[in-house]
């Protein structure tokens, strides 16, 4: 398989696939070595869970420029990612003993009654590019705590940082036979649902979630599904910083070139600051730099996928056949290199694609609204379900709103956040089950229920 840099089209390494026969024997290493690990304490798993962000932190440039060489997001921007993985991985290390640990539920004369939080036992994480060490953190981390071995498949577009993931996880002490990294694409993720795995946690895209939950579903093991977005924004008009929020939104819509799960992917703002803020936006997205993903100061780059260029095109088409107007940016950059210009859409609708599927790039529509009750029906117009945010001088009134969306995150004059101490969790076609927090954690175990007679 060979591993290309999406900002300067070069091959930069070449990598054995596995196949049938390595998969194999790589989940019989897994078998042999999974009962070790389960019987290490929790604490001691703890530890080496902590040992391995001091590796990363230690190894962060290397890590950083590995992850930008294979998927083009900017320099910074990946040691972000594995300063934020690190802060995630550390939270969970430090609560495992607390959630995971046996709980006296009642004692009494005759009878005490307790959970005991057991291990699922091998469990398969097939994961996305876009934060790898991101959205790897938020299950291998807390399957490794709870005292699963782990096969962990990195995207194709990610491979080089999964094997460093491998590597370190080794080098802070987990055996070497309990994390095991599947390498190739999508035949290979394949291959994975007919073994038996005793959990399955997949994070990607809708479509290939739906085929993985029809696959797995006969297996009766648990599954979760984290998957994409398409969230939407509301500001209304009592925001006192308009060009504040405008600033916040634009970042959390084009961060990572909006390649985010939780990307704001549609904004509603209310009439009485409609222009203000659309002006506000597009001088924002307007100071940024666009440039390869190794120049100081950028923040546009390259997607990491060629085949985004012509989903974005063609969300731009057809938008501007149904009325829309480009403010700014609208079409690829003839470079070499999938770089696409930060876009910014007013006059959209519901009819348009580039409001209703996932862009997954840096492109967003801003529409107008009279009300919250009009924000509330739109934002809710949607097969997704991962964030919703409101932006309001009133918490009131922005808890009232999120209350009534069918999402699994609200946020409050913020977007685009995760927290290690929250449960993350999609609805509807962004999937199911949670990850971080004590339910992410849990979610690695099965509670064996003690009644105990003396
Ligand atoms: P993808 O679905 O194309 O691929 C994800 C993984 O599945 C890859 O490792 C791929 O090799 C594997 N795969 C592909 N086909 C398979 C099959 N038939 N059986 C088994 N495995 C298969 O997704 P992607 O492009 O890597 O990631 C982008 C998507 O992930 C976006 O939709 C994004 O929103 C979503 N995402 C969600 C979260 C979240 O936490 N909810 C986080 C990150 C990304």
């Amino acid at each position: 398989m060979n591993i290309i840099n999406p900002a300067t089209e070069e091959i930069i390494a070449t990598i054995q696939e596995d196949n049938q026969a390595s998969l194999a024997l790589k989940f019989e290493r897994l078998q042999t070595s999974a009962k070790q690990w389960a019987a290490v304490p929790i604490q001691k798993r703890a530890e080496i869970l902590e040992k391995f962000v001091t590796l990363l932190k230690e190894n962060m440039e290397e890590l950083a420029s590995i992850l930008t060489s294979e998927m083009g997001k900017p320099l910074q921007q990946s040691r972000n990612e594995i300063n934020g993985a690190g802060g995630k991985a550390i939270w969970l290390a430090q609560h495992a003993t607390q959630y995971l640990s046996e709980e006296i539920m009642s004692v009494s004369d005759q009878m005490t009654e307790k959970i005991v939080h057991e291990p699922l036992g091998i469990i398969c994480n097939i994961s996305a590019w876009n934060y790898p060490y991101n959205v790897g953190v938020n299950i291998f981390v807390p399957a490794l705590l709870a005292g699963n071995a782990v096969m962990y498949k990195p995207s194709e577009y990610a491979t080089l940082t999964g094997l460093q993931i491998g590597k370190y996880l080794v080098e802070a002490g987990v055996p070497a036979d309990v994390f095991q990294v599947a390498i190739g694409e999508g035949d290979v993720g394949r291959a994975l649902l007919d073994m038996p795995f005793d959990g399955y946690y997949f994070t990607g895209s809708y479509q290939t979630g739906q085929k993985i939950y029809e696959h797995v579903s006969k297996k009766m093991v648990p599954c979760i599904l984290e998957l994409g977005g398409k969230d939407p924004v509301y500001v209304a008009d009592d925001v006192v910083d308009v060009a504040g929020a405008a600033a916040g939104i634009a970042d959390g819509a084009f961060y990572n070139n909006g390649q985010s799960c939780c990307s704001v992917e549609r904004i509603y703002v209310q009439s009485a600051i409609y222009d203000a803020f659309v002006e506000a936006f597009v001088a924002e997205v307007r100071s940024w730099k666009m440039g390869s993903p190794t120049e100081d100061g950028v923040y546009i780059t390259v997607l990491s996928r060629s085949a985004q260029l012509a989903i974005l095109e063609n969300q731009v088409a057809d938008a501007l056949t149904k009325g829309a107007q480009v403010l700014v940016g609208g079409k690829r950059v003839d470079r070499k290199g999938n770089y696409f210009e930060p876009t910014v859409l007013v006059n959209v609708t519901h009819d348009m694609a580039v409001m209703r599927e996932e862009s997954f790039g840096p492109i967003i529509g801003i529409m107008r609204v009279e009300n919250d009750a009009e924000a509330v029906a739109l934002m809710n117009d949607t097969s997704y379900g991962l964030t919703a945010g409101v932006y309001s001088a009133g918490q009131q009134r922005a808890e009232v709103i999120l209350a009534q969306i069918n999402a699994g995150s609200g946020y409050w004059n913020c977007c685009d956040r995760v927290s290690a101490a929250l449960p993350w969790s999609g609805r509807g076609h962004s999937g199911f089950g949670s990850t971080l927090s004590q339910v992410g954690l849990r979610n690695f175990t099965k509670p064996k229920a003690y009644h105990l007679r003396k």
